[in-house]
């Protein structure tokens, strides 16, 4: 289904991923805390899936790219030297009215309210996005410290401690996944704009003369990522091209995808220059410049940055995935009944692999292949209700193969494997199981 013309996908997807436990508000019986979202069971799964297959694309399968995993408090002088503290806020404008509080540059006539319609708006002000707290036991201003906004300020920071200990020469990187947390004025667009939420980043030095060809490079990758991982097709994704740049950039595009309210920002491709670098050498007074051998000079490494929110990859791949279709049915005072779908690349399927007895009598045979599949895939095990109910279960999950061990699989050791998307049924020999989906799956 085409993910801008689906009648109602926002509150379809909000409402598969409340009852199957995918995401759901934090804090709930609480009422909720707005711009927070916790991911239950498969949601946990499919996030981390996510995370695994970024590390090992970006990180495992490299040699010029190394990981790191910081805190989330840094000193706060880190954030004054990136620009957070004077420069990191949005204007906003408040409704004297109705009190609500907007984004300035996310109205479209920032005179009028778009809750109430009064005119009656406060002129706007500057509003930082920082998150506070206070490190210690004394909450004053010299103990004020801030949560992280972005994932890769840490990265440079510590970016001659990882050279050095990786022995690594320019051009390489350091790549990071962690939380980010921004006091977003107005969070919406169920996890699309969170308060907190999940980065992946990865920051490539290189010199100056070659760090046009390092961001077409990554640009690239980034945009393989999408069309061979996860299945994105031409269309699906489109490419935004900068107008304004950074004064120390020379160039930055975004990934961007359909989203169920429309094209929304997924990941960001940006050339830094040397700014942060060189701001954090400046603030800290060590040199971080890098020591170039070869040619004999000292060069302030130059950056390009990958940059892409995980909790927008996990909802741009739900609304990608999402499909309904209608198939004859014997209940009564229905003629046909709504299969949901997801359509969701294996890799990052938060079940891959279901087993299923035909009968409970099957238990010990079908719990023992469970216990060995397990091993190698995200299983699971489920032996209630009719097959043809499992069989949606798991589709509404997106679970890409459903094994369904039967009485003759006693004898002939094989089992039926159902493929999610062409329901077609193979027998496949038990021996010859792992190898079968791992070939499906891509492993
Ligand atoms: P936007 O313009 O949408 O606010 P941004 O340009 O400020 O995003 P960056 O600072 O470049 O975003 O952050 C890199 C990535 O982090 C984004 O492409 C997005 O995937 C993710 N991200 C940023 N802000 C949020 C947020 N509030 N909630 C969820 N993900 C976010």
């Amino acid at each position: 289904m085409d993910v801008l013309n689906t009648p109602n996908l926002m509150e379809k997807i909000v409402s598969l991923c409340k009852r199957r436990g995918f995401v759901f508000p934090s804090s709930e019986i609480y009422g909720g805390i707005n711009g927070f979202w916790d991911y239950g069971p498969y949601g946990s799964r499919m996030k981390r899936a996510i995370e695994a297959l970024w590390w090992h694309e970006m990180v495992e399968v490299r040699d010029n790219v190394e990981g790191l995993d910081s805190t989330i408090i840094c000193h706060p002088r880190v954030w004054k030297a990136s620009g957070h503290l004077d420069q990191f806020s949005d204007d906003m404008t408040d409704c004297k009215d109705c009190k609500s509080r907007f984004r300035v540059d996310q109205m479209e006539d920032p005179t009028t309210c778009p809750n109430c319609g009064s005119k009656n708006m406060t002129a706007p002000r500057a509003f930082n996005l920082m998150m506070k707290t206070f490190v210690g036991p004394v909450s004053d201003e010299e103990h004020t410290a801030y949560l992280r906004a972005e994932t890769c300020q840490p990265i440079f920071v510590d970016f001659q401690s990882v050279r050095i200990a990786a022995r690594q020469k320019l051009p390489f990187g350091i790549a990071q996944i962690g939380k980010a947390f921004r006091n977003e004025i107005n969070p919406r667009n169920f996890t699309f704009r969170s308060r907190e939420f999940t980065q992946m980043e990865m920051e490539f030095f290189c010199d100056a003369e070659s760090s046009m060809e390092w961001f077409e490079y990554w640009k690239e990758q980034r945009i393989k990522f999408y069309t061979e991982k996860l299945g994105f097709k031409e269309g699906d994704y489109r490419i935004y091209e900068h107008e304004k740049l950074a004064h120390y950039a020379k160039a930055a595009i975004d990934i961007e995808v359909k989203f169920p309210f429309g094209w929304g920002e997924l990941e960001g491709v940006h050339h830094r220059g040397t700014w942060d670098i060189s701001r954090h050498s400046e603030f800290s007074g060590e040199d971080l410049q890098y020591m170039d051998h070869d040619n004999s000079r000292k060069v302030m490494p130059t950056c390009v940055e990958t940059s892409v929110g995980v909790d927008r990859m996990f909802l741009a791949l739900l609304a990608k995935a999402y499909d309904e279709d209608t198939a004859a049915t014997a209940k009564e005072g229905m003629t046909e009944d709504v299969r949901v779908v997801l359509h969701l690349p294996p890799a990052v399927a938060p079940v891959q692999v279901a087993v299923l007895p035909q009968s409970k009598k099957l238990k010990e045979n079908a719990e023992a292949l469970y216990r060995t599949l397990v091993r190698y895939f995200r299983c699971e095990y489920d032996e209630t209700g009719s097959i043809g109910k499992r069989y949606r279960r798991q589709d509404e999950i997106g679970t890409p193969f459903c094994v369904t061990f039967d009485f003759d699989s006693v004898n002939d050791n094989a089992v039926t494997v159902r493929d999610r998307d062409t329901m077609k049924q193979d027998r496949v020999n038990i021996t010859q199981l792992r190898d079968y989906i791992e070939e499906k799956i891509g492993l």
